[in-house]
């Protein structure tokens, strides 16, 4: 007996604000859809840190046309852009299946044929048109040393209440980790910052930051170690090596390397950024290439080489060393997929896509 399926034009794989904002645009041209989501709606943005606020100012985030107004004027925190991305589901009506995972993809002339997994149920989909909206920011990139595992280590940061009073060594010299810094200290954290370079980037770090961090640091309130690594984490401590100007481990044969420096940590927060999963990708045959290893993509269409599968959002750009790809340059991945998968536009103001230049990448 054939197994039951259920049938739909395209089919949307999350229900990040990319994926949302397909949704909305395709509901509203009258193409029957599917969507999918792993998690919860905004899984992504649910596990910033509290209160974290976007970059991106809120007219360049929001989505299908609907203003985005903070009360402060401000730009928008994570709490204020989630109730933002739940009100656009409630207003739009959209069906999102939520903490449902797709685990295949199978091309399957004339579309594909989607697995998926909701706890112990599994569920078949065929679709025509497959959209992967699945983000870039799936796993912790590690540094692979003894004690990574270890259960006062994370790389997530969640609060800074836990960390009052408590000695935290916080790794990294990007964003995260100049705001965890800043703001555990702030809380009352003993709040020491190793970095493998000896300087933060302007362009990496969100320039009100910057002069916080280094007052911050100047002040003596947080103790900074630049040119460092964490090479082990023990239960007590952690022990740093010294990096040089390439940010590299200096070797043991030369002189400049020096004795190893034990760091006291009852916490340690690793902010080394995040990589994406490309394994449903590469599982439904789509090439990826590249130094960060981003799917193949004709970027007219946002069509990949396996025909009828596209790629939407941030996963177009694979795992980011240096961000290029937000969500601001992402909306216009909707307009070209709808275009390529109906022949027509979006509905005039419903996708921001002419605020910012397309900027994927080189792969
Ligand atoms: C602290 C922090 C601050 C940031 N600030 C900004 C900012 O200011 N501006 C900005 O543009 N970006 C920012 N980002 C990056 C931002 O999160 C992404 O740009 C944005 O979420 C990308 O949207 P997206 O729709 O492409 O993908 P995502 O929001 O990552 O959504 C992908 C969705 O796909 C789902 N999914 C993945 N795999 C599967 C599967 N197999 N089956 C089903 N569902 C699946 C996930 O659960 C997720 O909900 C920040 C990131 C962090 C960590």
């Amino acid at each position: 007996m054939n197994e039951p399926f259920i049938e739909t034009d395209t089919l949307i794989v999350g229900a990040g604000p990319i994926g949302l904002e397909l949704a909305v645009v395709l509901k509203a041209m009258g193409v029957s859809y599917q969507h999918i989501d792993a998690g919860q709606v905004g899984q992504t943005i649910s596990w910033y840190p509290k209160q974290v606020r976007f970059f991106s100012s809120p007219e360049r985030i929001a989505i299908a046309g609907v203003p985005l107004g903070t009360s402060d004027q401000e730009k928008a925190t994570r709490e204020q852009y989630l109730a933002y991305l739940r009100g656009i589901v409630q207003q739009f009506e959209l069906v999102v299946h939520t903490y449902e995972r797709v685990i295949q993809v199978v091309k399957n002339d004339p579309g594909f044929a989607v697995h998926t997994r909701r706890g112990s149920e599994q569920r078949l989909y065929h679709a025509k048109h497959v959209v992967m909206a699945v983000g870039d920011l799936h796993h912790p990139q590690k540094l692979g040393i003894p004690g990574e595992d270890l259960s006062h280590v994370n790389h997530y940061f969640d609060e800074p209440h836990q960390y009052f009073g408590q000695q935290l060594l916080i790794v990294g010299g990007r964003n995260s980790a100049v705001e965890t810094a800043i703001r555990c200290s702030r809380a009352g954290a003993h709040v020491t910052l190793s970095y493998r370079r000896s300087e933060f980037d302007d362009t990496s770090v969100k320039y009100w930051l910057l002069p916080e961090i280094l007052s911050l640091i100047k002040s003596g309130q947080i103790t900074y170690l630049p040119n460092t690594t964490p090479t082990r984490v023990c239960d007590t401590h952690v022990r740093l090596a010294r990096t040089g100007a390439d940010g590299q481990v200096i070797a043991a044969s030369d002189p400049a390397c020096g004795d190893p420096i034990d760091v006291p940590a009852n916490f340690v927060l690793l902010m080394t950024g995040y990589r994406m999963d490309t394994s449903l990708l590469e599982d439904s045959g789509v090439e990826l290439v590249g130094e960060n290893q981003g799917p193949k993509l004709d970027t007219d269409t946002m069509m990949t080489n396996v025909p009828g599968l596209y790629v939407a959002g941030t996963a177009a750009a694979g795992t980011q060393k240096n961000f290029r790809l937000f969500i601001e340059n992402c909306h216009q991945h909707v307009s070209k997929i709808v275009k390529s998968i109906t022949g027509q536009r979006p509905p005039a103001g419903m996708v921001n896509d002419a605020a910012t230049k397309y900027d994927l990448p080189e792969s």
